[in-house]
């Protein structure tokens, strides 16, 4: 590669990843490559439904402000925060408005992707999994070396001369692990199961809701296409799998069925939901893992839960990779509109931007999950929700978004 043009190749067309091709497809001086395993209709891997947080809507804003009209016009706003236990008491009802700037968004994860993959369509090549990667052996261009199979027809490719691979590619990482070492997840002792309906209840269930029976937490919303979104918890041993038994439809609904009283209206819709569609459930576990950004000679940049894989109590996964993916191309922008001289610097800086607020967020998230631990006390751990000291911290993560 020629020292004026710079090859960035990009692992993964998911959140981070696509955001990074948008706002690099301008730039002069630089080849960017988008590698997605992913054909461009398949969603098969982009879970259910999720809400986007304030703080990714202004970052946006910010930063790149078509994409945030392109989001806001094709989801649903996310204002209130409501907390109940499943008899129908209610412990929290927060207006959003309290503690950010603006509304975050409710939407299906299969449209997140189509929104952010459509505008750049021509520069993502789909079906095209990254298989090995390695700093450039002797004879090779190099600084990375790339290696790539297409899925459908099984060809192996090679990318050679890349100056800066980022690892948008998710939670499994690959460049990660191949460049940083596999990380160690940190399990928190609690199952989390996902399912989108395609019905919706707006008199029962539209703004983002939670409900607590002990520990066992669900948690719904209504998504655009008359949809409802609804994600289940509830505590299992820190080093155990979700158990089988666990997933049987008498189980789930003693996990949430109060025991000296009904459901409230709202959470009989959900259970039902819930026993009526088992097979279409998503099930995971909380974890988390320790936050990495680069490797030491600078060529290697890893973004979203490549990064920092962080649970998904207060709705940051994405999020978060939102606001890694506006500093990112804030940063490589400027540094590649400068004639590229000045990557490594540019990954330093991202890194330095980034850090402490990442680690405020992956803390922050931990901490908001006691809630649903095992011998958790939600009524009391719900009550300290609506007390100045978090909703400071509410506001803090909502408000305080990375500055130009
Ligand atoms: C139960 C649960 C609920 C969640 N709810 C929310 C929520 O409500 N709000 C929120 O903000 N976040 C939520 N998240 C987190 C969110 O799913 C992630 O944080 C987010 O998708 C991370 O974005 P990303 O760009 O880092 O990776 P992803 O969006 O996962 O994208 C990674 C991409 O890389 C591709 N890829 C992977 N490996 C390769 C390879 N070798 N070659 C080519 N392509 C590859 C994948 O196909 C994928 O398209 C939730 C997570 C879980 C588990």
């Amino acid at each position: 590669m020629s020292s004026q043009r710079k090859r960035i190749v990009i692992v993964g067309s998911g959140v981070a990843g696509s955001i990074l091709a948008y706002g690099l497809r301008n730039i002069a001086d630089a080849e960017v490559i988008c590698l997605e395993r992913a054909s461009a209709d398949d969603h098969s891997d982009a879970g259910t439904g999720l809400n986007v947080g304030p703080n990714a809507i202004k970052a946006l804003r910010h930063f790149l402000p078509d994409l945030a009209d392109l989001l806001v016009s094709s989801s649903l706003p996310w204002s209130n925060w409501r907390i109940s236990l499943t008899d129908g008491r209610e412990l929290m009802n927060l207006p959003l408005t309290q503690v950010a700037d603006n509304d975050g968004i409710r939407i299906r994860w299969s449209q997140l992707y189509a929104l952010l993959r459509q505008p750049v369509l021509d520069r993502v090549r789909f079906g095209v999994e990254v298989t090995a990667m390695r700093y450039a052996r002797a004879g090779e261009a190099g600084p990375i070396v790339v290696e790539t199979v297409d899925r459908q027809t099984g060809a192996e490719g090679r990318i050679d001369g890349v100056d800066l691979l980022v690892g948008g590619d998710g939670r499994y990482s690959r460049v990660r692990e191949t460049f940083l070492g596999k990380p160690q997840p940190y399990f928190l002792g609690v199952c989390i199961f996902r399912l989108l309906i395609e019905q919706s209840r707006p008199d029962l269930v539209d703004d983002y809701e939670q409900w607590f029976n002990g520990p066992n937490r669900l948690l719904a919303f209504r998504v655009p296409g008359n949809g409802t979104y609804i994600a289940g918890s509830f505590p299992i041993l820190p080093d155990q799998d979700v158990p089988l038994e666990a997933r049987r439809a008498e189980v789930l609904r003693a996990l949430y069925t109060p025991q000296d009283a009904v459901p409230s209206d709202q959470c009989a819709f959900l259970i039902d939901a819930i026993c009526n569609n088992l097979s279409e459930i998503h099930w995971a576990r909380l974890q988390e893992a320790t936050p990495v950004f680069s490797d030491p000679g600078r060529r290697i940049l890893l973004l979203g839960d490549a990064a920092h894989p962080m649970v998904p109590t207060l709705g940051q996964g994405a999020t978060q990779a939102i606001e890694d993916a506006c500093v990112a191309v804030s940063m490589l922008g400027t540094a590649l509109g400068d004639g590229g001289h000045a990557l490594g610097d540019a990954l330093e800086a991202i890194e330095q931007r980034r850090r402490a607020r990442v680690e405020f967020v992956v803390d922050f998230s931990r901490d908001a999950t006691d809630t649903m631990l095992a011998g958790a006390d939600p009524v009391a751990g719900s009550l300290a929700k609506t007390r100045p000291d978090f909703q400071a911290k509410l506001a803090k993560l909502y408000r305080d978004i990375p500055a130009a």
